[in-house]
C-alpha cells in the first residue's frame, strides 16, 4: 500500500515553519508498514494544489493532506479535495454540533466567528474525524478508483491525536503486514566503519532490513522487519541482530530505542551507587549539560569545573605547573591530573576530564585542530585516550564529549561490572 504525504501551506514552502508533520506522519505510515514514495510540498494556491492532487491520485493509494483545513479564505484543502475527487460539500450536522459545544467550553457561544461554520462543511460520503482539541475536523474519503484521502488539521497538537486516535487504527485495517523494528545504538565510531563492519549483512538484506542513521559520534542501527506477527518478526530479526551485536560488541552501549548515551551512562553509575565529577575545559560544560539532560542526575552528577585557563587549572584542579610547562594544557599528564584534582576536590567515585584544541585557531603541528585529551578516574586508576577529531569547533567540542561519556561507560562497566 502506497501513501503520498502532501503537505499544503506558504508558511512551509517559505521556510517559516519547519514541516515537522510530514517527518512524524513518514515515521508513523513506515511503522504500519506502508510505503511513502513521494512527499509534496505545496502552498496556499487552488490550482497547484489540484495538479498535486491528481499526480498523487495517479501513483499512490492513499494521499494524507496536512492543513488547510481552517476557517480562512486561504484555507483550501477540503473544496481543492473535493473537486478533485468530484464530490460536493454537505454541511455535516455532528461536527456543527461539536463546533458549538467547543466555544460553549470556552465559555463564547455567542461569538462564533461566521466563517466557523465553514468547518461543518465535510465532503458527502466521507468519514469524519473527530478534532478533540480545535474546530477543523478531518476527513477520510475515497473516490471512484478506490483512492482514499485523508485530510488532517495542520496544528501538530491537532494533528497529532487525531492521527492516533482515529487514523492509526482506520490505516492498521488496511495493512495485510506491519513492520516491527529493533535499534541498536553504537558510539565512538563512523557510519563508514560501521557500514564496513557490517556490509556483507547489509547487502544480504531483504526481510529484515537494515538502516544506519548517522548521529554527532553515534550511529544508530534500525533493523526492521515486515511481517504478519511481532512472533514472526522477531525470528527474522534475531539473527540478524546476534550477527550484528558480534561485530560491534564494544560499541554497543544500548538496544533500547528510548535510551541515550548520557541516560545510559547515568544508569551505570546508579548500578553500582558511584558519583561523578567533571573537569571540562574545551568542553565547557557540554558535558555536564549531557548528563544533566537526564531526569535524577543529581543522584550521581557531584559537580563539574569549568577550567579553560592555565591558571584556573592550577588554581581549580591542582594542575601542577610543571605540567603546564613541560607537557602543555593538552596532553596526557595535564587530562590526568585535570581527573585526579576533580575527584578529590569533589570527592567524587568516578571523575572525567577533558581537555583539547576545538579551533578554528591555537593548531600546530604537533599539537593540531582536533586534538583531545579525556581521562577518567576510575576506582583509583586513571584511564587517559587521546583523540584526533575533524570537523569544525562545535563539533570538535560535541565529539569530544560522546568520547568522554564512552570512557566513563567503558571504564565502570571494566572496572565495577
Ligand atoms: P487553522 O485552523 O489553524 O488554520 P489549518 O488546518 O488550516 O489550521 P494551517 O493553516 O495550514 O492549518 O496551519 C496552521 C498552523 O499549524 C501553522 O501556522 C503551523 O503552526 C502549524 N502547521 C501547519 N502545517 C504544519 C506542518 N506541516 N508541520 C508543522 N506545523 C504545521
Ligand atoms: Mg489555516
Amino acid at each position: 500500500m502506497v501513501v503520498e504525504l502532501i503537505s499544503v501551506g506558504t508558511e512551509i514552502l517559505m521556510g517559516n515553519i519547519v514541516n515537522t508533520n510530514a517527518a512524524y506522519l513518514s515515521e508513523k505510515c513506515v511503522q504500519l508498514g506502508l510505503s511513502v514514495y513521494h512527499e509534496v510540498t505545496v502552498g496556499d494556491n487552488r490550482q497547484r494544489l489540484l495538479d498535486v492532487i491528481k499526480t498523487a491520485a495517479g501513483r499512490a493509494d492513499i494521499l494524507i493532506l496536512g492543513g488547510g483545513l481552517g476557517p480562512t479564505k486561504d484555507d483550501l484543502t477540503k473544496e481543492t479535495l473535493a473537486e478533485a475527487f468530484h464530490k460536493k460539500l454537505v454541511t455535516d450536522e455532528h461536527t456543527k454540533e461539536r463546533i458549538q459545544q467547543y466555544f460553549k467550553k470556552k465559555g463564547n457561544t455567542s461569538l462564533i466567528p461566521e466563517n466557523n461554520w465553514k468547518q461543518a462543511e465535510v465532503i458527502e460520503g466521507c468519514q469524519v474525524l473527530d478534532n478533540d482539541n480545535g474546530t477543523a475536523p478531518g476527513l477520510i474519503v475515497e473516490n471512484d478508483h478506490g483512492i482514499k484521502a485523508i485530510l488532517l488539521p495542520g496544528p501538530p497538537n491537532e494533528m497529532i491525536p487525531m492521527f492516533e486516535k482515529q487514523v492509526m487504527p482506520y490505516l492498521n485495517k488496511l495493512c495485510e503486514y506491519r513492520i516491527y523494528s529493533s535499534m541498536i545504538k553504537v558510539c565512538n565510531i563512523g557510519e563508514s566503519a560501521v557500514e564496513m563492519l557490517l556490509m556483507d549483512l547489509i547487502d544480504a538484506q531483504s526481510n529484515p532490513t537494515i538502516a544506519t542513521y548517522a548521529k554527532t559520534g553515534e550511529v544508530h542501527i534500525r533493523i526492521s522487519a515486515r511481517t504478519e506477527s511481532k512472533k514472526e518478526a522477531e525470528s527474522l530479526m534475531k539473527p540478524v541482530i546476534t550477527k550484528i551485536m558480534r561485530k560491534l560488541s564494544g560499541h554497543i552501549y544500548t538496544m533500547d530505542e528510548k535510551v541515550t548515551l548520557e541516560q545510559c551512562v547515568v544508569n551505570l553509575l546508579k548500578k553500582y551507587n558511584l558519583t561523578l565529577a567533571a573537569a571540562e575545559s574545551l568542553t565547557g560544560g557540554l558535558f555536564s549539560a549531557r548528563i544533566v539532560n537526564v531526569p535524577g542526575a543529581s543522584e550521581v552528577l557531584k559537580g563539574s569545573f569549568v577550567t579553560y585557563t592555565n591558571k584556573t587549572k592550577r588554581k581549580l584542579l591542582g594542575v601542577k605547573k610543571t605540567t603546564l610547562v613541560k607537557h602543555t594544557a593538552v596532553s596526557k599528564e595535564t587530562a590526568e591530573e585535570m581527573a585526579k584534582g576533580v575527584a578529590s576536590e569533589l570527592n567524587a567515585d568516578v571523575a572525567v576530564s577533558m581537555t583539547g584544541i576545538a579551533g578554528p585557531d591555537g593548531g600546530t603541528e604537533e599539537q593540531p585542530v582536533g586534538l583531545v585529551y579525556i581521562a577518567c578516574l576510575a576506582k583509583g586508576k586513571v584511564t587517559v585516550k587521546k583523540y584526533q577529531f575533524q570537523g569544525e569547533r562545535q563539533k570538535i567540542r560535541e565529539n569530544a564529549v560522546v568520547a568522554a561519556l564512552d570512557l566513563v561507560r567503558k571504564c565502570v562497566i571494566n572496572r565495577y561490572a
